[in-house]
């Protein structure tokens, strides 16, 4: 079976960095979401394509030496994680497709995704996703496990947990096929009737992906977006290119909505690239759970975020009412003064404010032992008894006229 391949990936409208990864090098075609930390998604991704390109077609049991790769994928991304506190929790998909002749295997972790275009356009691949499950129990039609606010909540991936349990499966090939493999960047964007009829109607594998990953921005880009596109023609020979691409995307600005094409499609065959724009990111891939899913990660961050927001805000509230009703006598400019609030500094900020001046020298009252820490403040109970302080700081500096005789 000859093999042609077209491969794009977008970082979308809406997202400051791609954690999508692909891997074109025949006879293996994949396609890695990455999720989780600052740069964990990139990380996980990164290393599943990484391991996986180490893939060796054995003589037999190719299925079985690619879910062993995805397994060894698994095993590194853990470990990685394990090691580096900003990665903890990375995790990755991972949909692999190996050409094996007249046969395919694909191998699948997550919610990316495999399409057969054969007769009809079909879905090889089942999303791990909480709404998936929620499908198959019946809770859910697929329609609302499409719009779901949690369908990207996944209940499988790689680089999660020990014992993971890959998907596989085989498939013979007939001249004509079309393998599609995407993240859900594409999905999400586009319904399964607009990705059969691109399909159908850009018979160039490269203008399919290109033309998909377009329509996905289109349609929002909300997410990364990745396509790889396999055709299968009568004849033999290896994948049509020479070269072998390990890549993720060129880290391309989005592309405007309409007008011209943009720079979608640039990371084609001829990327090499390894670079990706790694700034400051606003990870918003939801969380990773392989038991019953739990809040997603970012819902949780956000209300902790919010609930400390909260308590130092009551907190500086409170400060501040408890702070107005305080008063104290001190000094300003060398003088008695009244002062609102309390004595002291917080974080370099003063507490207090000078109510009153008065022009009673605070260094004549200091000399006598009742006011001697007037710096310090004497505190008072209210503006009323402040004002008694002073009268009774001013009686007492008074120069003495009664008893001299
Ligand atoms: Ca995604």
């Amino acid at each position: 079976m000859k093999i042609r391949v077209g491969v794009a990936s977008d970082i979308g409208q809406v997202r400051e960095r791609n954690e999508d990864a692909y891997l074109v090098r025949d006879p293996l075609f994949a396609v890695a979401d990455g999720m989780g930390g600052h740069r964990g998604g990139n990380v996980a991704s990164d290393l599943a394509i990484e391991t996986l390109g180490t893939f060796r077609m054995p003589d037999q049991g190719a299925a079985a030496a690619l879910v062993e790769d995805i397994k060894r994928a698994n095993a590194r991304v853990m470990e990685r994680g394990a090691s580096d506190r900003d990665l903890r929790g990375m995790g990755t998909t991972v949909t692999a497709l190996v050409a094996d002749h007249a046969r395919a295997h694909v191998a699948h972790v997550g919610d990316s995704r495999a399409y057969l275009l054969r007769d009809a356009l079909q879905q090889l691949t089942e999303d791990h996703t909480l709404v998936q499950r929620m499908v198959q129990e019946g809770k859910l039609t697929p329609e609302e496990a499409g719009r779901h606010p949690q369908r990207s909540v996944l209940t499988r991936a790689v680089g999660v947990e020990d014992g993971l349990d890959v998907d596989e499966l085989t498939l013979d090939l007939h001249p004509g096929d079309r393998i599609l493999l995407c993240t859900d960047g594409l999905t999400g964007m586009l319904g399964d009737t607009t990705i059969e009829r691109i399909l159908r109607e850009e018979p160039d594998p490269q203008s399919a992906a290109d033309h998909l990953v377009r329509a996905a921005n289109e349609a929002g880009g909300e997410d990364n977006v990745t396509a790889v596109v396999v055709d299968f023609e009568e004849g033999d020979g290896s994948a049509e290119r020479t070269d072998t691409v390990v890549s993720r995307s060129q880290p391309v600005s989005p592309s405007s909505g309409g007008g011209s094409d943009g720079p979608v499609g640039q990371a084609g065959l001829a990327t090499t690239t390894i670079t990706i724009s790694r700034d400051e990111a606003s990870d918003d891939r939801q969380a990773v759970s392989a038991g019953p899913a739990g809040p997603p990660r970012r819902r949780r961050w956000i209300w902790w975020v919010g609930a400390v927001v909260l308590v130092v805000a009551l907190a500086l509230l409170g400060t501040r009412l408890y702070v107005d009703r305080q008063w104290y006598v001190g000094e300003s400019d060398g003088r008695v003064a009244i002062y609102n609030g309390i004595p002291t500094k917080v974080l370099g900020v003063h507490l207090s404010h000078l109510a009153e001046a008065t022009d009673l020298l605070a260094s004549r009252a200091e000399q006598l032992q009742p006011w001697q820490n007037l710096r310090d403040g004497i505190t008072a109970n209210s503006l009323g008894d402040a004002r008694s302080i002073v009268s009774q700081i001013r009686a007492d500096l008074a120069p003495p006229q009664r008893g001299t005789g």
